[in-house]
């Protein structure tokens, strides 16, 4: 836990459990416990692993070990040749992972279990064992093994609750159960990893040149600064976007040249990630002063294919002279996507990416606005836009379309394609913005 985040150890081991609050998409597959122990249980388990040992087993499963205060719950061992203080033989630690990536949580948990292994049987280990769901990968820790001594007195300040800690809030915060508690108590020291591309590095390195919250970096002479980890273009704009968040207005940098066309398409799209499929393509049409939403819905993966031709259908209606505005670089991606996946008409393709214009990169490059976040809804937000359903966002609109594909629940979609629909709208009051403060026509 403590390298996921230390912040997370911390919590979960002292803050409030009932700030909690798990993510929609979490919830769905598993719910998280705290796994601390008393150190009764710990002792009781640790002796039976002892004497299961001494009886020499060649195989033995999910069993506890300790040394000096530290304990682990290995998934298995396997007796080799080496002597221990059992006798002429030890074990070795087993890790079954299936396929989750090698990162360095898990690494570190395999270090941490190889280290207690090595000092519970008196031997020198230095490595752990993987077992993937074909392979098995023996993991040599020689240089975590120091970075891990070298954090455990900081581990042990943690769970002692002896430490000044504060959350660093980064991209890895988005699925946490702890995501809304760490936001506001960042927010209340206008911590630096508040802004978007200041991560726990850059956050460090500011730190130490004095700057520690967003009014610092507001005020800061950033020609002054020599960074080993942000370039002066990144430090430019950290310093711009921590003062309109100070100043409270909208900074803008450049002029914008935007396609012109009386057909305009706001274009969302959702997929499934459950079930590994799109299931609908939003839109509205905007034709000079009327505006119409439609939506083109796959009820399962077998529709996904009708879905798109439908779409391309649709298009085909305009020729090419329409404009398609969406947000992000995720649109153009499914429809190619889509396209490759049925074999459609490269032409069908092109004409979309052609007409297509991202809103999202024109943020950042060429203007600023007083927020920590730009999501498609913290910027409409921003601008006064508000979802029939406030409390919504992209993860509950995954969430209710499972509602319908899974239970049928016909609620639930028509809750999904109302979200998908502001979604479109939100886009035309952010087009509309953009074109007011930012048309270089
Ligand atoms: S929200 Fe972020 S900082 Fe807070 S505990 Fe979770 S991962 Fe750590």
């Amino acid at each position: 836990m403590f390298y996921k985040c230390p912040m997370l150890l911390y919590l979960n081991k002292h803050g409030p459990q009932e700030e909690k609050e798990i993510h929609p998409i979490i919830k769905k597959r598993h719910k998280t416990s705290v796994p601390f122990l008393s150190p009764e249980f710990v002792k009781s388990e640790v002796k039976k692993t002892s004497n299961l040992i001494k009886k020499g087993n060649d195989i033995i499963n999910q069993k506890w070990m300790s040394f000096n205060k530290l304990s682990t719950k290995i998934d298995k061992l396997k007796k080799i040749k080496e002597n221990s203080v059992f006798g002429p033989y030890a074990y070795e630690p087993i890790f079954t992972r299936g396929n989750i990536p090698l990162r360095k949580p898990l690494v570190m948990e395999g270090v941490f279990s190889a280290y207690i292994c090595s000092k519970f049987q008196d031997i020198d280990l230095n490595y752990f064992i993987l077992q993937r769901e074909k392979e098995r990968e023996k993991f040599v820790i020689s240089d975590e093994i120091d970075i891990l001594l070298s954090d455990l007195p900081r581990i042990k300040k943690i769970l002692e609750d002896n430490i000044d800690i504060s959350p660093d809030y980064t991209r890895g915060c988005r699925v946490c159960e702890w995501r809304i508690y760490c936001r506001n108590l960042a927010k209340e020291t206008s911590d630096l990893t508040l802004i978007s591309g200041i991560g726990k590095r850059i956050k460090k390195e500011l730190r130490s040149i004095s700057i520690t919250n967003v009014k610092d970096l507001a005020e800061a002479d950033i020609t002054k600064i020599s960074s080993d980890v942000a370039s002066k273009r990144e430090l430019t704009y950290f310093k711009l976007q921590a003062t309109a968040i100070i100043e409270k207005k909208d900074i803008i940098r450049n002029k914008v040249s935007f396609p012109k066309s009386k057909i305009e398409l706001f274009v969302d799209i959702e997929g499934s990630s459950h079930h590994n499929f799109i299931w609908i393509i939003g839109c509205f049409i905007r034709d000079e002063d009327k505006a119409e939403y439609r939506s083109f819905l796959a009820n399962s993966p077998k529709e996904e294919e009708k879905m798109i031709i439908s779409f391309y259908e649709f298009l085909s209606e305009f020729k090419d002279k329409f404009i398609i505005y969406h947000w992000s670089s995720a649109e153009p991606q499914y429809f190619k996507q889509l396209t490759e996946k049925y074999n459609l008409s490269s032409n069908d393709l092109s004409n979309v990416t052609k007409n297509s214009f991202d809103l999202f990169p024109i943020f950042k490059e060429n203007i600023i606005l007083p927020l920590y976040s730009y999501t498609l809804k913290e910027v409409a937000n921003w601008l006064g836009f508000q979802w029939h359903d406030p409390l919504s966002d992209g993860a509950t609109s995954i969430v209710l379309f499972d509602k319908w594909y899974i239970e049928r629940n016909k609620k639930a979609l028509q809750k999904a394609i109302s979200y998908n629909s502001d979604d479109c709208r939100a886009l035309i009051i952010i087009k509309d913005y953009l074109i007011k403060n930012l048309s270089s026509d």
